[in-house]
């Protein structure tokens, strides 16, 4: 598939253009071959993805986390060495982060909220809002959590043993807290600094992990892409266990 084409159409599915406050540069970072013949995807930009990618012979590589994030820096070090994994490749590296958090089809959140089994799905800030069909012990979805990721999520319950409505943030989504109305909310990444407000508020908050939040959205959408195009893909892992 001619790249160009494959770069238009992800711009407009993913609306690029929708999310002004998002410091990374979304859409096509980095540009190499002009046919695309193997898609890969990965939650994270860093030289050993890179490398995967390359012995993959992944020649488009769409990356959550991209490689700039709104401020200029010299291609020294590392990030020369990035680049040139990226150009021994030919690899275009495509990037998506708010429009792949918010998407409703192959978006972190609403891709998890439906493999956990939430129902009445309405988009919340970057995230999903929805609900259990009926009340649903906090450990269970924790267990469920975990068994998607593959990664023992951490609880901090501050309210109910049963829940029902849930608000998902994938990644980093505690800074979305004060503004959290339901009876559990999940997150990627935990931190230190709203501890006692989870507890003073009476909420339950599961993190789940920021990279094993986030692996969902990148596999979404390049099976959306293999089903609409025809092109292979491969999902490039490589866990932080943050
Ligand atoms: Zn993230």
């Amino acid at each position: 598939m001619d790249r160009d084409d494959l770069v238009r159409y992800l711009d407009a599915y993913l609306r690029i253009q929708d999310f002004p406050q998002d410091p990374s540069l979304n859409g096509l970072q980095v540009e190499g071959k002009r046919t695309v013949r193997k898609v890969g995807a990965a939650v994270d930009a860093g030289e050993a993805i890179f490398r995967k990618a390359l012995e993959e012979g992944v020649d488009f590589l769409i990356v959550h986390h991209g490689l700039f994030w709104g401020k200029p820096f010299p291609i020294v070090g590392h990030h020369k060495r990035r680049l040139e994994t990226l150009f021994a490749g030919g690899i275009n590296l495509y990037a998506a982060h708010l429009p792949l958090d918010a998407h409703e089809e192959v978006g972190n959140n609403f891709v998890l909220a439906r493999e956990l089994g939430l129902v009445d799905l309405t988009p919340w800030d970057v995230g999903v809002k929805g609900r259990f069909p009926q009340p649903t012990p906090l450990l269970q979805v924790a267990d469920r959590l975990g068994q998607l990721t593959g990664m023992q999520p951490l609880v901090h319950q501050g309210g109910l043993d049963h829940v029902e409505t849930v608000i998902l943030v994938s990644g980093s989504g505690t800074g979305l807290l004060p503004k959290v109305d339901a009876d559990l909310f999940v997150t990627g990444e935990p931190k230190h600094s709203v501890f006692h407000e989870t507890f003073e508020r009476g909420l339950n908050v599961i993190y789940a992990g920021h990279y094993d939040t986030e692996t969902f959205g990148v596999k979404a959408l390049a099976a959306h892409l293999e089903a609409k195009f025809g092109l292979p893909w491969v999902f490039l892992d490589h866990p932080t266990g943050l």
